[in-house]
């Protein structure tokens, strides 16, 4: 069996227009016009450097289509669809909510073909015919609650994901793990109160959004407890995020026994990324996808699917998602990571003191779990 892959070329050409990094161009503000950090540049690189180590050779492409609008109201108000259709039908488009969401023209078509190829995607490895999955999308999803885009995302890929499952393949425990370095409000937000999806986000505390993803924030009413945030400070690389997947995602996993794995996958964690500050190597999204899919293995006949996020550095994004990509299908790419001799001392850098004190604090909540299958 290989691993599943959805893409389309139009998701490369949603058009987030001109910025300086997230700020909308304003030049009489000095905000000078550059391309949006969120192009389509660094994702269009990442599908060429996966068809060029030959890992897409090894995946078994799964065709895209639109999401219907019933399946887009699992998640989303009927306002918020109307409110991002009638947006990007403008020549110019709009913004999706928040002011950094930029909308072409044409891109509620594209972010709904977006959402549409993951539930495409998510159907085929429920099946049993693909070992999993991974969605190569834009726009992405995380942030975006439930009636507002936000940090970028439109539709939440990943919570459409989640109620398709329970909805159409008669699975019932979702578990998302979000591994995108900016905390996965939206979808926090969508299962605050949901015991049937647990989530779990790993990030850097206070970055995006500033004041959200802290370990107070826990789920409410039958959802206490359901909600998992690993905030990490600043400055934390491979040794922190390694040591959280095995003392807080990989426990949480085993004590609520998912029927499916949903992944938000963004790269920038990556050691060059602009956008955050934390220290992670190609490698490190090795092993996180190698440790996942074993899990998935154990849990869950193999049912994993994981949906792009962020990740903007052009140059090392591509390469993180070869790394992940080789965890998730279990071979090598034709070519090894060109920065592993630069960012060996990344690699090798101990976790401090102070990251593992954060990290302690959230394995302490893991018990919370109230698994309805006996941990064995
Ligand atoms: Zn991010």
């Amino acid at each position: 069996m290989a691993t599943g892959f959805m893409t389309h070329t139009l998701f490369f050409w949603h058009d987030t227009g001109t910025a300086a990094l997230m700020l909308p161009a304003d030049p009489m503000a000095g905000v000078q016009p550059d391309a949006h950090v969120e192009s389509g540049h660094t994702k269009r690189r990442g599908y060429e450097l996966l068809d060029v180590t030959g890992l897409l050779d090894t995946m078994h492409r799964v065709p895209a289509r639109p999401a219907r609008i019933g399946e887009l109201l699992r998640v989303h108000t009927d306002a918020y669809v109307q409110r991002i259709a009638d947006a990007s039908a403008q020549p110019r488009g709009g913004d999706a909510g928040d002011g950094f969401t930029p909308l072409g023209h044409g891109s509620a078509d594209i972010a709904r073909l977006a959402a549409g190829g993951v539930l495409e995607l998510v159907t085929a490895v429920a099946s049993g015919n693909l070992t999993n999955g991974y969605a190569l999308v834009r726009p992405p999803g995380h942030h975006a609650t439930a009636d507002t885009g936000m940090g970028f995302c439109v539709f939440n890929n990943a919570a459409l994901a989640a109620r398709h499952a329970q909805a159409e393949l008669g699975l019932d425990r979702i578990a998302i793990v979000d591994l995108d370095t900016h905390h996965g409000n939206g979808t926090q937000s969508i299962f605050w109160t949901d015991p049937n999806v647990l989530h779990i986000s790993i990030h850097e505390a206070g970055s995006f959004p500033p004041d959200s993803g802290w370990i107070e924030e826990t789920g409410a009413d039958a959802g206490q407890g359901y909600t998992i945030n690993v905030p990490l400070p600043l400055g934390s690389g491979h040794a922190a995020w390694l040591y959280a997947m095995h003392q807080v995602v990989l426990p949480a996993l085993h004590r609520f026994q998912p029927e499916l794995i949903i992944v938000p996958i963004g790269y920038d964690g990556g050691c060059f990324e602009p956008l955050a500050r934390q220290a992670l190597v190609v490698d490190s999204y090795r092993q996180m996808a190698t440790l996942l899919t074993r899990a998935a293995d154990r849990l869950c006949d193999g049912r994993l699917v994981a949906i792009s996020e962020g990740g903007y550095s052009p140059g090392m994004a591509p390469w993180c998602g070869v790394g992940f990509v080789e965890g998730l299908t279990g071979r090598n790419g034709n070519l090894s990571d060109p920065y592993a001799g630069i960012t060996a001392g990344y690699a090798a850098a101990p976790m401090l003191p102070h990251q593992q004190n954060v990290i302690d604090r959230v394995a302490r909540l893991v018990s919370n779990i109230n698994a309805t299958a006996p941990a064995t």
